[in-house]
């Protein structure tokens, strides 16, 4: 509505003004008023379309008529002079209109196509992955914000150079033959799939990416749409997940001890019957006294070498497990809780429970060997795992702090039960368990992990309810790793 009132306002200023210059310098031009109009009208068309070149034709006619009729023409020439004009001016009036719809139809046509390109370009810098367009011929012509950061190029400075500046120069050569023979022989080779090469950054750097090429026509133009991932951080992580597997595999390799129990509980099961044998033998001799005191002497030490063979084999199995704690050495104890905070987690979570971290925050290095440390802090969270198990609220804590020695104190404890009377005051010892299955060695071995180390394991009650298992390690003034800054993740929580 406003455009159309300015456009009768144009054409309204616009006839008065030529009227008004016509009267000043009409009496110069022999031809009419009106040929002297025609201009406005056009402008008038341009400028306001259909309803503004009309408004400027009556206005114009009317002027015209008015001007003829003071120079004495004659009153027929007059009506047709007049009526010409019209005709003249509707015909302007709708070339006018034509002329405006086609001007706001472009208009309309170039706002959706910029409004096209900024999504595009949106969506395009939204990608994680660097997305980059270049012509036929290999010229740069867009490059996403991701692409900018990965290559270190700015889109301005990259767009109108050639590919191969993103490629290290042998990759950039094979490239230039694979989009050439596609060109050539429409031969698709790397088209659609996705390959992975070597990228160049600005500073000189080259790195592993993946790329995915596809194709897009606009008219006769040919353009090529690539899609890079850099695989820098995947391989990265892919190598610290071979070092986690390895060390996990250490970590779990109380499992196997585990495992290697139950084979050994075989082994074990042969020297224990024969003690029950050989001592029910010695009781029986004894009960009836019917034999020399020799065959009672020698069940009993029968009995005790079973018995002492017993004992090595699980000697043996506990030296096997700490290793003798052979690769001590200074270490940040919250860095150590830290590296397997990942495994803890994934323990606990899929036992439904949830573990909370409350980590000494002074200085916490302590001389150990790391793995048989993490060994030592598993092993508890297994066993908090397994006493949580039948309770709703399953909650586990690892905390450490100092205690009044200056050492210290690492806590795992429970929302479980708390440690059964039938094994309490000895669930440190070997073959002391509650579990259907438990071989009754994990603690054994945790406490000769610690007492590798110098230090002491026991048991208390937890203020979550269950068992809270203790144990104490010196500190050393050394300073020790810092698990690149994990550390003081775990140490805030
Ligand atoms: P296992 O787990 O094979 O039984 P362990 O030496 O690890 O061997 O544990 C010995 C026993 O100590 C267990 O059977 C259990 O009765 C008790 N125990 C260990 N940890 C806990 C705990 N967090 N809460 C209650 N009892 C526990």
């Amino acid at each position: 509505m406003r455009r159309f009132f300015l456009g009768q306002f144009l054409a309204l200023l616009t006839s008065l003004a030529t009227l008004a210059v016509h009267l000043l310098l009409g009496p110069l031009f022999s031809h009419s008023v009106y040929l002297f109009c025609l201009p406005a009208l056009a402008l008038c068309a341009a400028l306001g379309g259909f309803p503004s070149a009309m408004s400027a034709a009556v206005i114009l006619a009317a002027g015209g008529f008015i001007a003829d009729g003071s120079a004495d023409i004659p009153a027929a020439e007059r009506t047709g002079r007049v009526l010409l004009f019209l005709l003249y001016g509707v015909a302007v009036a709708f070339a006018g209109g034509w002329l405006q719809r086609t001007l706001g139809a472009w208009r309309l046509r170039l706002a959706g196509l910029e409004e096209r390109e900024a999504i595009l370009r949106a969506g395009l810098d939204a990608v994680p992955d660097a997305g980059i367009v270049i012509d036929e011929d290999g010229v740069v012509v867009a490059f996403s914000h991701a692409a900018q950061l990965l290559f270190g190029w700015p889109a301005a400075e990259i767009c109108g150079l050639g590919v191969e500046t993103l490629m290290p120069p042998a990759h950039a050569q094979a490239h230039e033959r694979y989009v050439h023979r596609y060109v050539q022989t429409g031969e698709r080779r790397v088209m659609g799939s996705s390959r992975q090469v070597a990228g160049l950054r600005r500073d000189g750097t080259e790195f592993p990416m993946e790329l995915r090429i596809g194709e897009v026509r606009i008219g006769s133009r040919r353009y090529f749409t690539g899609v890079v991932r850099d695989l820098s951080t995947m391989r990265e992580a892919e190598r610290r997940s071979d070092e986690l597997h390895a060390q996990l595999t250490q970590i779990w390799s109380l499992n196997s001890m585990g495992e290697m129990a139950s084979v050994l509980a075989h082994e074990l099961n042969q020297p224990l019957s024969s003690v029950a044998n050989y001592l029910r033998a010695a009781r029986t001799l004894i009960a009836n006294l019917e034999l020399e005191e020799d065959d009672l002497l020698d069940a009993v030490s029968r009995a005790s070498d079973q018995a002492i063979r017993a004992g090595e084999i699980i000697r043996t199995m506990r030296d096997l497990a700490t290793r003798g704690g052979a690769e001590q050495k200074p270490e940040s104890l919250s860095a150590i809780l830290a590296e397997i905070e990942f495994i803890v987690g994934l323990m606990v979570r899929d036992a439904g429970a949830r573990v909370l971290y409350d980590l000494y925050q002074g200085p916490d290095i302590v001389l150990a060997d790391r793995i048989q440390i993490q060994q030592l802090v598993v092993n508890l969270v297994r066993n908090a795992i397994d006493a949580v198990a039948k309770f709703p609220d399953r909650e586990i804590k690892i905390s450490t702090r100092a205690d009044a020695d200056d050492k210290l104190v690492t806590i795992v404890e429970d929302s479980g039960p708390g440690v059964d009377s039938a094994v309490m005051g000895r669930v440190f010892q070997p073959l002391a368990s509650t579990k259907p299955t438990g071989m009754g060695l994990g603690l054994s071995i945790c406490r000769a992990i610690v007492e590798n180390h110098g230090g002491r394991i026991w048991v208390q009650p937890s203020p979550l309810g269950g068992a809270a298992f203790c144990f104490v390690l010196a500190r050393t003034g050394v300073n020790g790793d810092d698990a690149s800054g994990r550390t003081d993740r775990l140490r805030r929580r």
